[in-house]
């Protein structure tokens, strides 16, 4: 077997109709804002995106401005809130914490979902401007009640910001069904191209400015249109609805998984795996072997797989999602995560269980 790729969660594939797209609009000359046909041929691609995307939201198209990414997405709508109280979870990704550095965290329970009691107490004492909390997230995969903690927010009267980076084709994210203001996607989670995404917000609030410059999307956003991207980021959209009932597979495939591993161990936990979790997502950590073991036995079997610590400048830390979950330092530093996707197969998830049931043995 190939080399088998079990980190859809950092990157997924992208779809070859999606590929086959981008491959044609590169191709293409045209600038989105030039008002001559090739400029009026690029717009079209991008408002066939804007009106996909917008589906997948259930908004009007014009409640959706197209970013380089999930961090700009992100950057967008917190930008607006520097001076102004803002509560994020304690399990964000690094894109809110840094966006946010003034915030107060909310901690999470040892299921890894927001402690309801702490968050009602911040309401109350902070009285935040905006509340900014992730919906699905990306280390364990475990889902935030969104709609209510949105309900909650406006109630204390803040705004509410999710971050559905890892919600997009694995969940419902239509915005009024989440109550939530603002929202921040990604297209590469969704398999669509890297370095593109999308902010979308409620009609009648106002956008804040992150990217100053052009006028272009609509004044919201400025920067030449990446219009292959973009493209390529509505195309994934409409086949990640499309696509939505064959999710029930991929669950299937990770609930067979973690009970094939808990038959072959009781040194294991697998994080998040009392609360709901979206179905492509197992984060397990092996007692008393260190997750740059287990990765690198894997990556000698083909295995592509990620560990729940961050390296920075050479040195793993342990992840901050797993430490606010209460997992110490060390248990922290032993935790893999396998996350999967639209092409996963029943044989590469065998492969991956043989592949790790080695790591155990060997641990024992
Ligand atoms: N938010 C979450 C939950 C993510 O998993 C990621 C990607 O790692 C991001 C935000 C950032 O997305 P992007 O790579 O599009 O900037």
């Amino acid at each position: 077997m190939d080399h088998i790729y079990l980190d859809y969660n950092a990157t997924a594939p992208i779809r070859p109709e999606v590929l086959a797209l981008v491959t044609t609009i590169m191709g293409e000359v045209g600038n989105a804002s030039s008002v001559h046909r090739f400029g009026a041929s690029a717009r079209a691609h991008v408002e066939t995106a804007r009106r996909q995307v917008a589906a997948l939201c259930d908004v009007p198209a014009d409640q959706v401005i197209f970013t380089s990414g999930a961090t700009e997405s992100i950057n967008t709508v917190l930008c607006g809130y520097r001076d102004k109280p803002v509560l994020i979870s304690a399990i964000e990704h690094p894109a809110v914490i840094a966006a946010a550095p003034h915030a107060k965290e909310i901690k999470v329970t040892s299921d890894g979902l927001v402690d309801m009691d702490d968050y009602k107490r911040l309401l109350r004492e902070e009285k935040p401007a905006l509340v900014s909390i992730m919906m699905v997230n990306s280390e364990t995969g475990v889902i935030q009640p969104v709609a209510d903690l949105a309900a909650l927010a406006h109630e204390a009267g803040a705004l509410f910001h999710t971050d559905a980076v890892q919600a997009a084709g694995r969940l419902d994210i239509r915005l009024d069904n989440l109550k939530t203001d603002f929202m921040s996607l990604s297209a590469h989670k969704m398999a669509g191209p890297q370095g593109v995404g999308a902010v979308i917000w409620r009609e009648g609030l106002e956008l804040p400015k992150f990217m100053l410059g052009g006028g272009q999307e609509k004044n919201c956003r400025a920067g030449t249109h990446n219009t292959a991207g973009i493209a390529g980021m509505g195309l994934a959209a409409e086949l990640a609805v499309q696509n939505m009932p064959n999710y029930t597979n991929i669950t299937k495939l990770r609930d067979d998984m973690e009970a094939q591993i808990r038959a072959l161990t009781n040194n294991i936990i697998i994080y998040g795996g009392q609360a709901p979790r979206v179905g492509n997502t197992c984060n397990i950590g092996l007692s008393g072997v260190p997750a740059q073991t287990q990765m690198m036995a894997l990556d000698l079997d083909g295995i592509a797989v990620s560990s729940g610590s961050a390296c920075s400048s050479g040195s793993f830390k342990p992840s901050h999602v797993l430490t606010a979950m209460g997992a110490d330092e060390t248990a922290a530093k032993s935790a893999l995560r396998i996350s999967m996707g639209w092409a996963t197969t029943s044989a590469e998830i065998d492969a991956f269980i043989s592949s790790y049931k080695k790591i155990i043995q060997k641990a024992k």
